[in-house]
């Protein structure tokens, strides 16, 4: 059964909202701590074109981890899928998002996914370009397609707060840097990495997005192939076995779509061939999903019959 309503969102909304009070802000990027932990909003955008969404919808939020998919995209089809994946691996990795620990002990030395914080530096890594802005704004005009809003941009503030104190993630790059798996100078990657992660926009972006990539990477207004469709096979597929960080398997049996979350509270869904889900929730579980955003997947996938199992 298909969504037929705003209204029909909204009440789900509404009982999901409960959960924000048992979550927490992610405050390890100051900027991010000025969110508001009340808030929750929906978007779910069907291949006809039609769009239903619920709840402080007009909000901006920042793609934190859901632009690794994002980016992977892009790297993909700059180099293919042989040269990407003798760089990053395909695994899950069972530990939190921003873990060193299997940098080391993986051999050969490199970031066994896309979805973790360092795998995503090696991803960012290879997106082509001239300097640090043309990678940005070729990333950028990739994601303005996707979501069809010419206005996406980044924001400054988030970004700088990141590069400010993103040290873990510094840490990263120095350690695969000495690995031979990146070698652009690190405050050059980090300046276009906390740029990727703050790239910002609302709901109904996101949900477009997720419905390009749920049709294969065709746009679903003009048929446009944006992503070939191996390419978008490859980004859910990474989606379902990493997209929840260390949650993915519970995940994939209480709501059982290709999902991925960011920690500014951000989830994207792309449920193949039906739809594409966005939501945007700051308050966060303690593997930084969106806790009100889990509940209200897990609702929409029972009421929908969504789950892909
Ligand atoms: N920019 C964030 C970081 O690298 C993204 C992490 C996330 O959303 N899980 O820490």
């Amino acid at each position: 059964m298909q969504c037929q309503s705003n209204t029909e969102l909204e009440a789900l909304v509404e009982e999901a909202k409960q959960q924000t009070q048992h979550g927490k802000i992610a405050d390890y990027i100051p900027a991010l701590a000025l969110a508001d932990e009340d808030k929750l909003s929906v978007a779910l955008y069907y291949p006809d074109g039609r769009c239903y969404s619920a709840g402080d919808i007009d909000e901006n939020f920042t793609l934190q981890s859901i632009s690794k998919v994002l980016s992977l995209a892009l790297a993909l089809m700059d180099h293919g899928e042989e040269y990407v994946f003798d760089r990053v691996g395909q695994e899950p990795t069972g530990d939190p998002f921003n873990s060193i620990a299997k940098l080391e002990t993986n051999k050969p030395s490199k970031p066994l996914n896309p979805m973790i914080n360092a795998g995503a530096l090696a991803i960012t890594h290879m997106i082509k370009g001239d300097s640090v802005e043309d990678r940005l704004q070729r990333l950028l005009a990739f994601i303005r397609k996707l979501s069809g809003n010419k206005s996406i941009t980044y924001n400054h503030m988030i970004a700088q707060s990141e590069l400010e104190t993103g040290h873990l993630n510094r840490s990263l790059c120095y350690f695969m840097k000495q690995h031979g798996v990146i070698n652009e100078p690190v405050e050059e990657l980090m300046d276009l990495y906390t740029k990727q992660c703050a790239i910002e926009m609302n709901c109904l972006d996101l949900a477009r997005i997720g419905c390009v990539l749920a049709m294969d990477g065709a746009d679903p207004v003009s048929g446009e192939q944006i992503i070939p469709w191996d390419i978008a096979r490859i980004c859910k597929t990474f989606m379902v076995t990493c997209g929840m960080y260390n949650a993915s398997g519970e995940f994939a049996i209480k709501v059982g779509i290709p999902a991925k979350s960011g920690v500014a509270g951000g989830i994207m869904g792309s449920i193949p061939k039906k739809c594409g889900i966005a939501i945007c929730g700051p308050s966060l579980d303690d593997k930084g999903n969106s806790i009100a955003g889990l509940k209200l997947l897990e609702m929409m996938s029972k009421n929908y019959s969504l789950s892909m199992f």
